[in-house]
């Protein structure tokens, strides 16, 4: 019999940059969809098909999906749970799979559409999107019920099972006000998910401080009722208001923790299995990304790649520390891909930006080892940095120059936004 697993989708790309005051251009955005397949996350919900300034990005992502280069990981569009946002991303986007969303709370029913619409309506609207999409041929259907944690749960049952019933191929428990506790969530989708018996996203917000508890206490109630659990996660933790559930800090949980962890030896180890094409070490990597693009730097403290994170300082610990690791550190820094000395420029240094001439930046790609062909090329890879920094704002990335010269006709469209 397969075993059940935990998958993660990570929520950068819609939750993250939906953000107030945070953000990501769409070559950043793009470059995070890279970094996340490098680490063999399984998706990313890299946008929102119906906003017209996130076509020409989410199109040029699929096509390097296409190309095989963002590849294998599941790219996801996010819109509402209506026909008309279905048909419309159909129509902007080669979009494949969807998740369609819409509020199932009493509060939000009321709160939201103002009396407008029942609860039955809540229904019918989400079953008809859903089979429009599913008439449409898209491959993975996923319906979110927002504000699930505050919804009854007679009620989710039933949006869960009218879900299965048309095509949905998992349900996405939003605990959008951060509202659970890891008890409450565990029970919540224990029955749920007993009940419906489809894969349940855990989609947490950290509101009261519990995002990474909840959404791993979530995943182990799916796994208990015989069902695959899909946890969200951002980079950082970056989301709405205190955020999302810290992409780092739930891979370390879901293999470190005493109930989690195979290396144990206990039974639940063997039970609660993350996705094993996960590859830790590129933690540092992402994070530094992601602090980087977003302009927010790593807490101090923060889970595993924060720069206390193997740091120790009193006598005891320092001293146990260097003795044997394991008396006070759970787990190593290589494994998240620390540990190598990184070199910054200290003396003149050369950015690539948006009013770079030709001399500067054939030095700049000089640096990285990459020649062009002839002076035609070296002119439209310069145009399109160019470009690429009117969106940034910031010095481009090696990674970032890398690939506009590796894919510069995909770059053009990521830089394509006509208003
Ligand atoms: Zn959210």
């Amino acid at each position: 019999m397969k075993k059940n697993k935990i998958y993660i989708i990570d929520v950068t790309n819609r939750d993250g940059v939906q953000t107030s005051r945070l953000g990501l251009a769409k070559l950043q955005k793009t470059m995070m969809n890279i970094l996340l397949n490098d680490m063999g996350v399984f998706g990313s919900e890299f946008g929102f098909p119906v906003t017209p300034h996130e076509t020409n990005y989410l199109n040029a992502n699929l096509k390097l999906a296409r190309k095989g280069f963002l590849k294998p990981i599941i790219l996801n569009g996010w819109v509402r749970a209506i026909k008309e946002d279905v048909k419309r991303a159909l129509e902007l986007t080669e979009v494949e799979n969807l998740n369609l969303s819409i509020s199932t709370s009493e509060q939000m029913t009321r709160g939201k559409f103002l009396g407008k619409k029942t609860r039955d309506d809540i229904l019918r609207l989400m079953t008809q999107a859903l089979d429009y999409a599913r008439k449409r041929k898209l491959k993975i259907i996923g319906v979110n019920a927002e504000d699930a944690s505050r919804t009854d749960i007679p009620f989710l049952i039933k949006f869960a099972k009218a879900a299965k019933d048309h095509g949905a191929d998992r349900i996405r428990y939003c605990d959008t006000l951060g509202y659970d506790d890891p008890f409450t969530i565990y029970k919540r989708i224990k029955v749920l998910a007993s009940e419906v018996k489809l894969p349940i996203e855990l989609h947490c917000h950290n509101d009261l401080g519990m995002v990474v508890a909840c959404s791993v206490a979530g995943a182990k109630a799916a796994i208990d009722a015989g069902c695959d659990a899909y946890i969200n996660t951002t980079v950082n933790g970056m989301g709405e208001r205190a955020g999302n559930a810290d992409l780092i800090s739930v891979i370390l949980a879901l293999k470190y923790s005493s109930g989690f962890s195979a290396k144990g030896g206990s039974a639940s180890g063997e039970k609660y299995i993350l996705d094993e094409k996960i590859k830790l070490d590129r933690a540092w990597k992402i994070a530094k990304y992601a602090a980087y693009a977003f302009k927010v730097p790593i807490p101090i403290n923060q889970p595993g790649v924060g720069a206390n994170a193997f740091a120790h300082e009193s006598g005891i610990h320092a001293d146990g520390a260097l003795k044997d690791r394991r008396n006070y550190e759970l787990y190593d820094f290589e494994e998240l891909g620390r540990g190598e000395a990184e070199a910054i420029e200290t003396g003149r240094q050369i950015t690539a930006g948006e009013y770079s001439g030709i001399k500067g930046f054939r030095n700049v790609y000089e640096k990285l080892e990459i020649k062009f062909k002839d002076e035609k090329e070296a002119v439209k890879i310069l145009d399109l940095v160019r470009y690429a920094n009117v969106h940034t704002q910031q010095p481009l990335t090696n990674d970032e120059l890398r690939f506009i010269a590796r894919f510069p006709d995909i770059a053009k469209e990521i830089f394509t936004v006509n208003p």
